[in-house]
């Protein structure tokens, strides 16, 4: 039996033309001869009544705990598997629906954010078996406890590849609004470039800081069990992007030296500047406390007498707040932007971090920090400024055209 997985993200399954737009690609594969597993997103973006904020502003204000708010969230996928069910069956073909957990996925207790452990993939492989075609919720599994959770954002693409290594499907095929995986995010630079074929690495990178076409772990869960994935479009014919094929299939090779693959930027973070009066034992607290109130840090630069890193905006004023009461001075800054060059061989090339300065130099935006690691350069912004610092970083490192 040859198994693909196709996995239709939100906005492809919203409408009844982009549904029958997505019976079109299943109908493909199913003349083509595979067994077929269909891994789906809740329909739309917020706002849309169906769609998981939506789902989640029913409860704004309210106090409902983790594992109850997991119970709601995983109705948006479980609508758009019937409903998808529905209109693949008006179509002539013998569909079933399953939810994350009958299909088998089983993920550790962290609600709202929880891992998959495993995959018992015995039910989906006896309805393939019938020759039915499997549509699975996204986003949802169950403990070993057997109680609901969600996977956190993105996490259809995880389902639909843990499937696909459980399957030992050929490729994993991601269906979304835009072409491929691009150099930049082409919502905000208009002349980002679709890239042909990536290695898993390169997506990892990419999608760590911030690209969100794919999630980091979906890349991940793919990379431990050799499945290719492919990023396509629903509503546009085309190659998309092939990621992670070995060399011996297609030449395309495992590792690549291409210095920058990437421009990628991320939204809504909250810097804040702690000044600190007995160097290390002051850092310290501050990092326990945030720990503790489960707060995650990023982009950190450690002074002698000062402590810089960011949050989300969301949670700026509760760090603000919790770093007060250890009695040291902040000063936080609202609404920046993060943009990073990503690229797996920058690291020891000279002229990178030089280029990105005079990239955003010239258009006069202000660099509030920056952090280098193995694979990226980081540059904190005013949000304000963050198209166009995408937009010039872009320019600089010439991936246009
Ligand atoms: P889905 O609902 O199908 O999962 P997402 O919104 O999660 O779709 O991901 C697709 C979006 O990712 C695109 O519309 C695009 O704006 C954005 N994106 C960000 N960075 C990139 C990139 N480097 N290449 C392609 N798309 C990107
Ligand atoms: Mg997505």
């Amino acid at each position: 039996m040859r198994i693909l997985v196709q996995k239709f993200g939100g906005t492809s399954v919203a409408t009844p033309e982009r549904r029958e737009a997505v019976v079109g690609h299943i109908r493909q594969a199913y003349d083509e001869g595979y067994a077929l597993v269909v891994v789906v997103s809740a329909m739309g973006r917020a706002g849309e009544p169906y769609a998981t904020d939506t789902l989640q502003n029913l409860i704004a204000g309210t106090e409902v705990p983790a594992r109850e708010k997991d119970l709601l969230l995983c109705c948006g996928e479980i609508i758009s598997t019937v409903v998808l069910v529905g209109v693949l069956r008006k179509h002539g073909f013998d569909a079933v629906a399953l939810t994350g957990w009958q299909a088998g996925i089983i993920t550790d207790d962290n609600y709202g954010d929880a891992r998959i452990l495993r995959v018992d993939p015995g039910r989906v492989l006896h309805h393939l078996n019938q020759g039915q075609i499997v549509v699975v919720s996204g986003f949802q599994g169950r403990t070993e406890q057997g109680e609901i959770t969600t996977l956190g954002r993105g996490g259809s693409d995880t389902t639909a590849a843990a499937l696909g290594v459980a399957l030992g499907a050929e490729v994993v095929e991601i269906y979304t609004d835009v072409d491929g995986i691009y150099t930049a995010d082409p919502g905000i630079v208009a002349e980002a470039q679709t890239l042909p074929n990536l290695t898993y690495y390169e997506v990892c990178q990419l999608a760590y800081e911030g690209a969100k076409v794919i999630h980091p772990r979906a890349v991940e869960i793919a990379m431990e069990g050799n499945v290719p994935l492919r990023i396509k479009s629903t509503f546009k014919q085309g190659p998309g992007t092939l990621v992670g094929i070995r060399p011996r299939d297609n030449g395309v090779p495992i590792r690549r030296d291409r210095i920058i693959t990437g421009i990628t930027h991320m939204a809504d973070l909250t810097q804040l500047k702690v000044n600190l009066k007995n160097d290390g034992a002051d850092g310290l607290k501050v990092f326990k406390r945030l720990a503790q109130a489960g707060i995650s840090v990023d982009f950190i630069n450690v002074f002698p007498d000062q402590l810089v890193f960011t949050v989300s905006n969301q949670l700026g004023a509760k760090a603000e707040k919790l770093i007060e009461e250890l009695n040291l001075e902040v000063q936080v800054r609202p609404d920046c932007a993060k943009v990073a060059a990503v690229g797996a061989a920058m690291r020891g090339v000279p002229g990178v971090m030089a280029a990105i300065v005079e990239a955003l130099t010239e258009e006069k935006i202000e660099i509030l920090q920056s952090v280098d690691s193995y694979t990226s350069i980081w540059c904190l912004v005013p949000r304000k400024d963050m198209e166009r610092a995408a937009q010039a970083l872009h320019r600089k490192f010439g991936l246009g055209a």
